[in-house]
């Protein structure tokens, strides 16, 4: 009875009506897939990307060197250096990541208390040496700047949770 079964099966090409059947019913249906890179998905405010040093609206970096984002790097991958300036005020002379080591455990960004070091929105930093990974001050208050409105967003949005 089995072999008849299957037989018929086979002669009225059932599996492969069935094929066509779900190719169609999904064609009409809105699509899942995107056109990376064209395309992105929606990123969560706590998504965890790229790093960056942030400034005030009136240009001046937030960071005060505390260290605090150093001391808590499970990775040890920060190294900061710091030292008065004139005015008095505390700032970086040497902020560097190594973003080699990073695990992206957004640690420092947690220890920071003027949300200077953050982790944005940006995935897209592959590089083909571990050279360009090194990131220095200069490389991170870059990254700052060209995402401020992105990661002001981003904080702004995951303020009601914390
Ligand atoms: S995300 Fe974690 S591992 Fe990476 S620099 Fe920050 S504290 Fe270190
Ligand atoms: S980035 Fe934040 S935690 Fe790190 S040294 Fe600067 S102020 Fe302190």
């Amino acid at each position: 009875m089995a072999m008849l079964d299957r037989t018929a099966r086979s002669l009225l090409l059932a599996e492969i009506i069935a094929g066509l059947w779900l190719t169609l019913k999904y064609f009409f249906k809105p699509k899942v897939t995107l056109n990376y890179p064209y395309e992105k998905g929606l990123i969560s405010p706590r998504f965890r990307g790229e790093h960056a040093l942030r400034r005030y609206p009136n240009g001046e970096e937030r960071c005060i060197a505390c260290k605090l984002c150093e001391a808590i790097c499970p990775a040890q991958a920060i190294t900061i250096e710091a030292e008065p300036r004139t005015d008095g005020s505390r700032r970086t002379t040497r902020y560097d990541i190594d973003m080699t080591k990073c695990i992206y455990c957004g640690f420092c960004q947690e220890a920071c208390p003027v949300d200077a070091i953050v982790e944005g929105p940006n995935f897209e930093f592959a590089t083909e040496t571990r050279e360009e990974l090194m990131y220095d001050k200069e490389k991170l208050l870059t990254n700052g700047d060209r995402w401020e409105s992105e990661l002001a967003a981003a904080i702004s949005a995951d303020a009601p949770y914390r």
